[in-house]
């Protein structure tokens, strides 16, 4: 254990403080994490969440020391996610990995949240060059490999899918996350027209929000609100996904992030890769919210390809975007 590579890696960025531990063959040794959940009925207050995350952070971190039978001083690396997100969220982390770093003296390497996202779907789901489509509370896009950088071939112009589902859940009055209530209810629905606004390669889901209100404010069935909605916006994704894989030649497609769990998205996905040859690959669910074991695994990937971030360039990064980051691993 002591020649070990072993890293913790720190997510922060928004609603999750998670602690994840992995080895370098990709061996998962812990995975904790604790989520602040809004008051019913509002959104996040990322101050509210900094501060959940602070009075969180040591309870974490220890349990997942005690989950991978390790003391900290087997811990070789420190991983944490340095943006995008908000920014009294990424502080939290950001300052707790720059501590454990130089407290034990080991590295510390900064990690892009969305990457992290994609490489922990790589590993779980064992999919090599994928297009991928990456769908969370705050992040839409579609994404794909192309010399040294993860490329976005599209994303939404306005809000995030996860987003669209918290939104709509909140006006129905259910519970957060509102993803997973959406799904339940959407079974026994029936359509009603929303705007499906795809353009090129990009997706706008803000009229789409608009208009599902304003159909339960006109007395619309929530169940079939919560069909529409899931048909219309997993129709346009899997259209802009359809065309991504046109324009790369690749085929494989990885669904990442928080929204992958729904299994209607999984099978529209399934059939339009199956019409075209390709194959659908799904993160494992358990890693497919935020958590601190993608940041730790991402870490060592740029770690192994030699990357390491000094202390002076470890400031929060709150606008990192997906293809600004490096990727010497591939
Ligand atoms: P993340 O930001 O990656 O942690 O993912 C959280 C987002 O995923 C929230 O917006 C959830 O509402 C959404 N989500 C989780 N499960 C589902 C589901 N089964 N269907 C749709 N959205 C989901
Ligand atoms: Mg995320």
């Amino acid at each position: 254990m002591d020649n070990e590579l072993i890293c913790l890696g720190i997510e922060s960025t928004a609603h999750t403080f998670g602690v994840g531990i992995v080895d370098e063959n990709g061996n998962i040794l812990a995975d904790e994490r604790m989520m602040y959940r809004p008051e019913k009925g509002k959104g996040i207050l990322p101050r509210d969440a900094s501060e959940h995350h602070t009075k969180n952070a040591s309870v974490v971190i220890k349990s997942a020391l005690q989950h991978a039978k390790i003391n900290p001083s087997n811990v070789k690396l420190i991983a944490f996610s340095q943006g995008p997100g908000l920014p009294p969220c990424l502080h939290v982390g950001a300052s707790i990995a720059r501590y454990l770093s130089t407290s034990n003296n080991i590295d510390l390497v900064a990690v892009n949240h969305p990457v992290a996202h994609i490489e922990i779907g790589r590993l779980t789901a064992g999919s090599k060059d994928p297009v991928v489509l990456y769908l969370s509370g705050g992040n839409t896009q579609v994404i794909s490999f192309a010399e040294g950088r993860y490329r976005i071939f599209g994303e939404t112009q306005d809000i995030a899918v996860g987003n669209v589902f918290d939104t709509v859940a909140r006006e129905l009055d259910l519970k957060s996350p509102g993803g997973p209530e959406i799904e339940k209810r959407a079974v026994n629905g029936k359509y009603i027209e929303l705007p499906y606004s795809v353009k090129g390669m990009d997706l706008s889901f803000s009229g789409i929000v608009t208009e599902a209100i304003k159909n339960i404010k006109a007395g619309a069935r929530p169940e079939d609100v919560c069909y529409s909605l899931q048909e219309t916006c997993f129709a346009m994704l899997t259209e802009v996904t359809e065309r991504a894989l046109a324009h790369t030649g690749k085929n494989e497609v990885l669904l990442v992030g928080g929204v992958a769990a729904n299994k209607r998205l999984q099978d529209m996905l399934r059939i339009m890769c199956e019409e075209r040859g390709a194959k659908l690959f799904v993160v494992d669910i358990k890693y497919s919210g935020d958590n601190g074991t993608m940041i730790a695994w991402a870490g060592m990937l740029a770690y192994k390809s030699g990357q390491k971030t000094s202390l002076e360039k470890s400031g929060i990064d709150q606008k990192w975007k997906t293809d600004e980051a490096e990727i010497t691993w591939m």
